[in-house]
């Protein structure tokens, strides 16, 4: 897969928490001045691990995992 299916961080909802670098297994991202950014774009595996440790939901995988809505979840 090219760099065009990588997760789709949006800066602007991004606080700049570090949850989505620290928990990417490959360090395919990294913190910049303006927020995470895919500094080694080949590594992605695209796990998707990143996208719903995003508490910001600025995180969008667009490549297939499709997560559900947790509205019922400590119920
Ligand atoms: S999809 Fe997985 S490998 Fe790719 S940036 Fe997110 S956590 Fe890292
Ligand atoms: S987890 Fe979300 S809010 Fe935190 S740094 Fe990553 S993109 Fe930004």
């Amino acid at each position: 897969m090219g760099e065009w299916a990588l997760p789709e961080i949006n800066l602007e909802k991004c606080n700049r928490c570090g949850a989505c670098i620290e928990v990417c297994p490959t360090s395919a991202v990294e913190m910049g001045p303006r927020g995470p950014f895919f500094v080694r774009p080949r590594v992605c595996t695209f796990c998707t691990e990143c996208e719903p440790v995003c508490l910001q939901g600025a995180i969008t995988c667009a490549f297939g995992v499709v997560w559900e809505e947790e509205s019922e979840r400590g119920t």
